[in-house]
């Protein structure tokens, strides 16, 4: 049976807009092509910008009730239709329908978070009184929206991770430009619908797709753009921060997360928890467990486990409820893990459990042995690939946690508390999670890196804070103030 091409358009100033080039959006497990989707030239998108600054400078002031009003209701919008948003997720990306059903639903969290967060956007006073001289000053500041944000999204979370920058955008009054991901950019516009369909103000809302080579440098050059608020890869990052020029720029970048396991640890928790951070997604996570250390003791009864949990994992099409590993985004992909996991063995490194590709699919595997000069070991994965080390210490597992180039979040599973806050101060990391994997986030907490995993913290308060200006007031009373 021949599957309908969706016509798709992208969302601009308030109307649906085509484009005379178009570009395709396949599926990535039977490379089937489900729609055509307009590409953006470098010029349109410098008219959208200009158009999104009219927008705000013309709306002196978008009233906060109305801005909680517009996130509630797109945030209905999407409940209303979860499964078809499940669904675009499932079917445009990598990810099973029991995961896009997870993304949907920390989406709406997300957005409704956003709202909440509309109501607390507040300045505070200040003692002017603390200076010799200013006894008779008083003032506080607010927080002001800062203008146009550029939003650029990945392929993996294509729903959630737009959320995340375009509900701070609109709670803090900003007019967002989405560019999301080439391969996935049918929710992005899925939820431009639903802030559509919620009345977002003409201007404050644009997704324009294309390639991000060909309209990046237009976007985040654009003077109007007041910030970037990037997710993505560590060369594209650099790339946009290089044509940035003097702006604002959020950046989530990449990682190589650890996860420590203690010999006074619950095994049974420990693998669980870690198993499923190294691969959900199909390990296409930027939390996902990369590096697991296990003290030597409980190395081999950990290592068995973990195989044999894995060994259960079900890949398979991305469709069925009873799937649990999707494939890779695109074959290159699958490609790549064979070729560094071929790296690593012919440097030494054993293939406990996977080890093998079918088209875009790479099932789940368990490397032990692996020398650190390999690239699985310190380049960033990104696929469903996990290593297993022994270390004699929490003092060892933390220097070999830290000898990478990023460090997002971190995970120890321990029943010592001494050992867990030593983690929690040696580890080089934006997150630790005390007795769960290195995968496991809120959507309301800060959230991001250090290192070349990123500038800046993501999580709604964050970014909105990140999102607005301070303006202070201070008043010359003809009076002391302080009496
Ligand atoms: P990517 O290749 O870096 O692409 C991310 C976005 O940047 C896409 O929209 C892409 O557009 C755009 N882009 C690429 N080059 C650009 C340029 N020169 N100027 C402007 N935009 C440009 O990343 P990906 O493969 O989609 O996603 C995987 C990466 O994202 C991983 O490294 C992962 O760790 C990271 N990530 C980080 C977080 C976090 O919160 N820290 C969360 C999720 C993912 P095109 O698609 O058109 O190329």
């Amino acid at each position: 049976m021949q599957t309908k091409v969706l016509s798709a358009k992208m969302y601009v100033l308030g109307e649906w807009i085509g484009q005379e080039e178009t570009f395709d959006v396949f599926d990535p497990q039977n490379n089937e092509i489900i729609a055509r989707v307009p590409k953006a030239s470098k010029e349109y998108v410098t008219h959208v910008i200009d158009q999104a600054a009219e927008a705000f400078y013309s709306i002196s002031s978008w009233p906060t009730h109305e801005r909680i009003q517009v996130l509630k209701k797109a945030a209905d919008y999407i409940e209303e239709y979860h499964e078809r948003y499940a669904y675009t997720i499932a079917r445009e990306g990598s990810k099973t329908i029991t995961e896009a059903r997870g993304e949907v639903s920390r989406t709406i969290q997300t957005i409704r978070i956003s709202a909440e967060e509309a109501r607390r956007l507040k300045g505070e006073t200040i003692n002017f009184d603390q200076m010799e001289g200013s006894e008779n000053r008083t003032g506080y500041y607010f927080r002001f929206p800062i203008g146009v944000i550029a939003a650029i999204t990945p392929f993996n979370d294509p729903l959630n991770l737009v959320a995340h920058k375009v509900g701070p955008a609109l709670a803090a009054g900003n007019p967002v430009v989405v560019k999301p991901a080439t391969v996935t950019p049918l929710s992005a516009l899925l939820l431009a619908e639903a802030f559509d369909q919620a009345g977002v103000p003409r201007g404050f809302l644009s997704v324009v797709t294309g390639s991000g080579r060909e309209i990046g440098d237009a976007l985040v050059s654009h003077p109007e753009i007041k910030m970037i608020s990037f997710t993505g890869g560590v060369g594209a990052g650099d790339k946009i921060a290089e044509k940035a020029g003097r702006k604002k720029l959020g950046m989530e970048l990449g990682s190589n997360s650890p996860v420590i396991v203690l010999q006074d640890a619950d095994l049974h928790e420990a693998v669980k928890a870690s198993v499923s951070g190294a691969f959900s997604a199909a390990g296409q996570n930027c939390l996902g467990v990369q590096r697991i250390f296990v003290e030597k003791n409980v190395y081999d009864e950990f290592t068995n486990m973990f195989a044999e949990r894995t060994r259960e994992l079900q890949v398979g099409d991305k469709q069925s409820e009873w799937t649990d590993v999707g494939p890779l985004i695109e074959e290159k992909e699958a490609l790549r893990m064979e070729e560094w996991v071929e790296e690593a063995v012919s440097m030494g490194a054993k293939v406990v459990q996977g080890g093998k590709r079918n088209g875009a699919f790479y099932d789940p595997t368990v490397l032990i042995d692996v020398p650190h000069e390999a690239k699985v070991y310190y380049e960033e994965i990104f696929g469903p690939i996990v290593l297993i080390e022994p270390v004699e210490d929490v003092q060892e597992a933390v220097i070999r946690s830290n000898e990478v180039d990023y460090g997002l979040q971190a995970g120890i599973f321990t029943a010592n508390i001494d050992h867990a806050f030593y983690a929690v101060h040696h580890l080089h990391v934006g997150g630790v999670m005390v007795n769960d994997s290195s995968d496991y986030r809120i959507d309301e907490m800060p959230f991001g890196g250090v290192k070349q995993s990123g500038l800046g913290r993501e999580g709604v308060a964050s970014s909105i804070h990140d999102m607005t200006e301070t303006r202070v007031v201070a008043f010359k009373l003809t009076q002391p103030w302080s009496i």
